[in-house]
Order: structure tokens, then sequence, then C-alpha cells
């Protein structure tokens, strides 16, 4: 059966022309039918440069809106519009215009999970790989908004041990329910595993790593490393790329902490292979932006290439 879809879903693809790019969190019958699989914004970029007039985003809707913003003469194919993200839901565009009014001064940085709205009202966009150096780019003396993610934030404010940054209290609902003592159980048994951690991970989960960063940080440090056992404490899909890149190698889900073996993101995993179909056969739906408020978007998503 799943062979089947996966046949329809190529035979679709060549018909129509579209190109599939799939998150790494997505489902592995997912991440198998993805021309490109990447984090959010390396698969955005990708939409951008590749030739293809149609693209299908297997992710988040804030992903499919990022694309859109940097390929406004695409069109862009959501299989599931409803498949949201708890941590751009949990910074709305009003709340955060509330927010600067009461920090004139204040310079806003926002991660990349967040709504086109809310990158429109932002001076400058971050990734979990280049947060740091978006932040250090800043004047020291000048007070930042850092949104919507308060654990990456106060992880950028440790290692940069800058005081004037104002965090926004938004989290992901996934990263935010790693539990420190399974992580350390799993250490008992796994003495000689590295723990590799996502930076939307509460600080005292994030002290636990040998490596935090991005999941393309993750997996490139996972290739490099001369240890053959990781404990891996992020959206456990990134471990069908991982196996798949490293199969000599052993991939550890961390528990959470209700005490499931992992931690999944059910927003992504909405993204199925029967709703590609659905979507590849109807064109439909697709992402659609107000043309003042992509540009607005834009700026702030450039602003963040600039500094690299
Ligand atoms: S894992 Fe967290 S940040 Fe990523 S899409 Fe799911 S809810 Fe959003």
């Amino acid at each position: 059966m799943k062979d089947k879809k996966i046949a329809r879903i190529e035979q679709l693809k060549r018909e129509k022309g579209v190109v599939i790019l799939a998150h790494y969190y997505c489902r592995p019958e997912v991440q198998e039918v993805a021309d490109f699989l990447g984090d959010s914004l390396a698969l955005s970029v990708k939409a951008r440069d590749i030739d293809a007039k149609v693209i299908l985003f297997a992710g988040v809707h804030f992903m499919g809106e990022t694309a859109k913003v940097l390929s406004p003469e695409k069109k862009v194919l959501i299989p599931n519009p409803e498949a949201t993200c708890s941590l751009a839901e949990s910074c709305k565009a009003e709340a955060l215009a509330q927010m600067k009014a009461k920090y004139p001064n204040a310079l806003v940085v926002a991660y990349v999970n967040t709504t086109v709205g809310v990158k429109a009202l932002t001076d400058i966009c971050c990734t979990s790989s280049n947060a740091l150096q978006v932040v250090e780019s800043i004047p020291q003396d000048r007070e930042i908004l850092f949104v919507p993610d308060k654990n990456l934030g106060s992880y950028i404010q440790k290692v940069t041990g800058r005081q004037n940054m104002i965090l926004w209290d938004g989290a992901c609902h996934v990263h935010e329910k790693f539990s420190k003592e399974g992580i350390l159980e799993l250490k008992k048994s796994h003495p000689e595993a590295k723990v590799v951690v996502h930076p939307e991970c509460r600080g005292e989960v994030a002290e636990l790593a040998d490596y935090c960063g991005s999941t393309a940080g993750i997996l490139t440090y996972c290739g490099e490393s001369k240890c053959d056992t990781f404990i891996v404490v992020t959206e456990p899909g990134i471990l069908a790329e991982m196996e798949k890149r490293y199969p000599q190698k052993k991939f550890i889900p961390a528990p959470s902490i209700e005490g499931k073996s992992c931690n999944e993101c059910e927003y992504m995993k909405m993204i199925t292979l029967d709703s590609i179909i659905a979507c590849l056969e109807n064109e439909s739906p697709t992402i659609e932006l107000d043309e003042q408020i992509r540009q607005e978007a834009s700026r702030s998503i450039e602003a963040m290439v600039k500094v690299g």
C-alpha cells in the first residue's frame, strides 16, 4: 500500500513538474518522496533557488509561508494547512506590536519559527544555527526583544553574557518536554554516548549537551564525531536521516517528561502520503500572502542573510 502511494506521488510529481521539499521531522515515508530534505530555512532557500514553478512544502504552515516569502513567483502547496507550530503560535503579530510599543528602542530579533505577520514586524530574523552570530552583530548597548523562543533566547543570553535581552514567553511544546532525569538514566546504560541537544530545549537539558545546535548542526556533529553512539534530544524524525547517513552509528531518542520513549511533533506528523497525494491532485491548498506583509517579512530575512 505504501509503495503504491509513493508510486502515485512520483507520477504526479513528474506530470505536474512539482518539487517536494520535506523537513527532517516529517514521517520517514514522507522524507522518502522528498526531492530535498533539510531544516526550515535551508529548504526555503532551496525553494527560492530551484528551477520549478510549483513547490510542495512538507512541513508546518510557517515553513510554507517562509518559502513563499522568498519565492513569490512560485506556487507553494502545503498538504495540510492545519499543521501549525506551537512555537510560532505562541507569538501573534498583534501581541508583538503591543510589546514593541512597550520597548520602542528595542531591536526585534525573531527566530524563523514565526508567522509571516511576526516576521513583518521584525528587524532581523535568525535560525538556531546563526542566532548567536545575529545577536553578536547587534551593538552591545542596543536592547533586544527576542521572540518567540525563551529557551533559545536564554541559551544565547548565557553564551553571550548579554543582559539587555527581553525574552518572549514562548516555547516549542516538543522540545520543552525532554526529561533531564530520563537523559541521565540513558547515560548510565550508555556512558560512552554523546548527548546532542537542540537549543529549543530547556536550560537544564541543554546543560547536559556535548553538542547543542540546529538539526543541520547536529547531523554534521554526529558525522564528524569519533563517537558512535548518540542520545538525540530533538524531534525523533531526524533519526531516519541520521541512520541513512551514518548506518554504522547508533542513535537513541531521548525520553519525554511524560515517560514516553521519544517525543514527536504531532503537527509534523499531520503530513502524510495521503495528504500529499490529495494536494498534488488538486494543486491546493496553497500559501497566499498579502504583498506588503510579504515584502516586510522578506526584509527581516534578508537582514539575517547579510549577517551570514
Ligand atoms: S517541533 Fe516544535 S518548533 Fe518544530 S514544528 Fe513542532 S512545535 Fe514547531
